[in-house]
């Protein structure tokens, strides 16, 4: 059976991990990445890189190369690419499964802001912060070039193309998993006042929300993006499950 695992999330990695482990002979997987990255980390699956050129175009590949299962592990920010996923799954009819972990909710202790987007997070910046911490993605960092007199400590897995557009700001590259510990040390040592961050969800780079929480440093939370409507779970174990029923199911 061959299977189309839609990456880019640890989640994602994990399943191909999991489906080579225990289902080799049975399952065959690709695992297609948007190509973000310069780097990607080496995995056991077969990999492609890059777009498919729309819903169409992915509908197209699933087809020609004959899938006969999508498992969408995309990140839970990744709306185009699950939109595109809904539709290109039923076009070429193959069953379609979301594997997105659960978000992060707000407990005892923690001063949490929700926002539904980039736009209001950057109005509540300007509004309330001093010193903010932006753990968004470089795709996000635009939405808060206008927040005047406030000072960025910006996080980021690789070098931006072009100098950031902050008057003042600091750039660290780091890639999770990360350490309460060392959250702390960060915050700490640049005064921050205001964490921003997506509704992400994980224990990969949930540190930052319990170092924030112990420090008293207020938190500016976007809200995930909607989902189309889909068979949906939320562990890499929910999916191993499932694509196993399924390669069972098969004639
Ligand atoms: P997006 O806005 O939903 O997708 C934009 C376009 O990128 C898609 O239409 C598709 O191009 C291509 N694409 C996205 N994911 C792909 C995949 N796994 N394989 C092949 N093409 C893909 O996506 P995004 O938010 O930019 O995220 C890009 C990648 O980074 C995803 O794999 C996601 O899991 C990962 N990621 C995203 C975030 C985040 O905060 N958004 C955080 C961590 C990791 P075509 O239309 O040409 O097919």
């Amino acid at each position: 059976m061959r299977l189309l695992l839609l990456g880019g999330t640890g989640e994602s990695r994990e399943l191909a991990e999991a489906l080579a482990a225990g289902a080799a002979g049975q399952v065959d997987v690709t695992l297609s990445l948007a190509g973000r990255t310069q780097t990607p980390t080496p995995g056991p699956a077969r990999l492609r890189v890059g777009g498919f050129g729309g819903a169409a175009g992915l509908a197209a590949f699933l087809k020609n190369e004959r899938f006969d299962l999508l498992v969408d592990a995309t990140h839970p920010f990744a709306a185009t690419m699950s939109a595109h996923a809904h539709a290109a799954a039923e076009a070429a009819a193959i069953p379609l499964l979301r594997l997105v972990r659960p978000g992060w909710s707000a407990g005892t202790g923690d001063d949490w802001t929700a926002v539904p987007d980039m736009a209001a997070a950057a109005e509540a910046v300007a509004a309330s912060a001093r010193r903010a911490f932006l753990t968004v993605g470089i795709n996000e960092l635009d939405s808060f070039a206008r927040c005047g007199g406030v000072f960025f400590l910006v996080r980021l897995i690789e070098p931006p193309a072009a100098p950031l557009a902050f008057a003042d700001h600091r750039l660290v590259l780091d890639r999770g998993p990360f350490a309460v510990a060392d959250e702390t040390r960060l915050m700490r040592e640049h005064r921050i006042d205001t964490l921003v961050t997506k509704n992400s969800g994980g224990a990969a780079t949930g540190a930052k929300l319990d170092a924030a929480r112990a420090a008293g440093i207020a938190v500016i939370m976007v809200d995930r993006p909607p989902e189309p409507a889909l068979q949906q779970v939320a562990t890499v174990k929910a999916a191993l499950d499932w694509i196993m029923d399924k390669s069972h199911d098969r004639p």
